[in-house]
């Protein structure tokens, strides 16, 4: 009884582990909102665990758009690689469609899908659109979008080199926070776009992002000056610009924010900061 003990492991049938693989996977994109699959044509010598060659065009097709990395066996990396970055986001906005699926539809123009560079190291992430953005089909076109250029040119960086999108893609009535069966029926779409761009940096912008994202009910006090890992990436929660319009006294503080997300990134500011 007290002398080691042993446990003998069987290690299953490769067939059974790739399926086992398989399996995580499917379930994986059903987290993500992905449901249906497509068949393509699969090389003869192509087995399950072999990187399939990536096709540009294929993507465009209506398929998921996501190949296995390049070297990488299909199941070594957490997520996988999307090749043709555009084509896959092109076909979460054509799986949005002319979204019903939650009350937010009855009162937008349009749906804000989010803005940016497909392969941007930052992706700022807000709560959902104001007027300007309903009418606009842009996020952060308004005052707060205003301020938030002034925040991404003071970190050394123009809004073209970012990723800018949101919780919920359509405006809430009067601008009201967006209620939780909203994001959580929005935000499965976002999480595919954070797969596809796979930025460095995430930046929630105010307590709604963060929360949604970080699937956590804290204050913002306790939220902000840390990174969490986050699907790969590492996010940092800051102030909404929104917010810092309200109480430009913050900026400072989300000044700090935003010096953490450029010393990791190697950035070097601008001569102007945004308190200036
Ligand atoms: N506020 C947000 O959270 N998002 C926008 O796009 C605009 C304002």
């Amino acid at each position: 009884m007290f002398g080691p003990t042993f446990t003998l492991t069987l290690m299953p049938p490769k067939a059974d582990s790739e399926k086992t693989q398989l399996i995580a996977r499917v379930n994986y994109y059903r987290e993500m909102g992905i449901y249906d699959f497509y068949r393509r044509p699969v090389a003869e010598a192509t087995s399950i665990g072999e990187a399939a060659p990536a096709s540009a065009e294929r993507a465009g097709e209506g398929e998921p758009a996501v190949v296995a990395g390049s070297d990488a066996s299909f199941f070594d990396s957490p997520t996988p690689v999307v090749q043709d970055k555009a084509a896959a986001l092109k076909a979460i906005r054509e799986d949005i469609g002319d979204c019903t699926r939650c009350r937010l539809h009855k009162g937008r123009k349009n749906i804000v899908f989010g803005v940016g560079n497909v392969n941007a190291d930052i992706m700022f992430v807000g709560e959902g659109p104001g007027a300007d953005e309903d009418e606009q089909g842009e996020p952060f076109v308004g005052r707060a979008g205003q301020l938030l250029n002034n925040m991404i040119s003071a970190m050394g960086i123009r809004r073209e080199d970012v990723y800018i999108a949101n919780i919920v893609k359509c405006r809430p009535p009067g601008n009201r926070t967006p209620e939780r069966d909203e994001c959580d029926t929005c935000s499965p779409f976002l999480l595919r776009q954070i797969d596809v761009i796979r930025p460095k940096v995430i930046v929630a912008l105010g307590a709604v992002a963060a929360k949604n994202l970080l699937a956590v009910n804290d204050s913002m006090a306790n939220l902000r000056r840390r990174w969490y890992d986050f699907k790969g990436s590492r996010l940092l929660v800051t102030y909404h610009p929104a917010f810092l319009l309200r109480d430009p006294r913050q900026k400072k503080e989300a000044w700090k924010d935003l010096q953490m997300v450029m010393k990791y990134l190697g950035l070097s500011p601008k001569a102007k900061t945004p308190e200036e």
